[in-house]
């Protein structure tokens, strides 16, 4: 399942030499998190991940964040320490043809243009992100919304866009990195507008759920979102740290799981709190009818007092 030596080097050539020099000219922050395939060798997976961020997250065990920015602000959206609501964040579709040059600095964005997932992913795939957003959205202090992409290119600070941009393109061939994504290091100038952003190998057969040779659209987008949001590899970049939990975190695709586990929805509530009680249809009415009944009752209070 490994990628091939072909891919392993280009990619290490093409996008982590110019990836750490960048990282290093912008003060070492680590700016990105990537997920692999199963059985990717190990070696490459530390050469990645060590290249794509420099090991100074801070460890809440036993979940994984980021730490804090150059700035000593926490790396999330929203507030600027960590337990603070993330807020609305939006997240949008980049359209085929979107010119990802700035990525070059990265080493790589493939012919020099992302591609639209909608034009390398079965119907359906949009569902399955939207419902990876709605995963995390339902356990921590955070909301997602989607709005549209006008194709600005990636790393564009104006436009219309969401805060979140998802793409792809060819990362190294079949096997290896499955997708990796920035994570929300405000610091991270001049690339600011990366922020988060995902792109997905489309070079890895995608479906729906996964099956033994295609990888499930729904996992590595939660996987992919996780980074997103400021949470790093659980059990570290090479699966062997310690402590270490089963999580949607691992740095490797795991087919036996399917929703965010306990060590994931601990970790974005460190980074996020709770989330915010949403009441039952019922809850709501019966909410309404004692607002009412409030309302009703300081109006007569009023009333006495006058
Ligand atoms: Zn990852």
């Amino acid at each position: 399942m490994g990628g091939s030596e072909d891919g392993h080097s280009n990619m290490n050539r093409r996008i982590l030499g110019a990836a750490a020099c960048a990282f290093i000219a912008t003060g070492g922050a680590g700016q990105a998190g990537a997920i692999f395939a199963p059985g990717t060798d190990q070696a490459y997976v530390e050469q990645v991940e060590d290249k794509l961020h420099t090991p100074r997250a801070g460890r809440t065990d036993p979940f994984v964040t980021y730490g804090t920015d150059t700035n000593g602000d926490a790396i999330k959206w929203g507030g600027t320490t960590y337990g603070t609501p993330g807020g609305v964040v939006t997240w949008s579709l980049v359209p085929t043809g979107t010119n990802c040059t700035i990525m070059q600095q990265f080493g790589d964005c493939g012919s020099g243009t992302t591609t639209a997932l909608a034009d390398a992913m079965p119907s359906g795939f949009e569902t399955a992100i939207t419902n990876a957003f709605g995963a995390w959205e339902a356990v921590a202090d955070i909301s997602f919304q989607q709005v549209s992409d006008d194709g600005s290119p990636n790393g564009a600070l104006n436009g219309n866009f969401g805060d979140i941009r998802i793409s792809g393109y060819s990362i190294d061939g079949p096997g290896g990195v499955l997708a990796y994504a920035f994570n929300p290091d405000r610091s991270f100038d001049p690339f600011d507008s990366l922020r988060g952003d995902i792109f997905f190998d489309l070079d890895e057969t995608w479906s729906l759920g996964g099956t033994t040779t295609s990888f499930d659209i729904f996992f590595v987008a939660l996987h992919e979102i996780g980074h997103s949001i400021g949470l790093g590899h659980e059990c570290g970049n090479d699966g062997t740290a310690t402590p270490c939990e089963v999580a949607v975190m691992n740095p490797y695709y795991n087919p036996a799981l399917s929703a965010l586990q306990a060590d994931d929805i601990a970790g974005a509530q460190f980074i996020y709190g709770e989330a915010a009680a949403v009441p039952l249809p019922g809850g709501i009415a019966f909410l309404s009818g004692g607002v009412i009944f409030l309302g009703a009752l300081g109006l007569r209070r009023r009333r006495r007092a006058a």
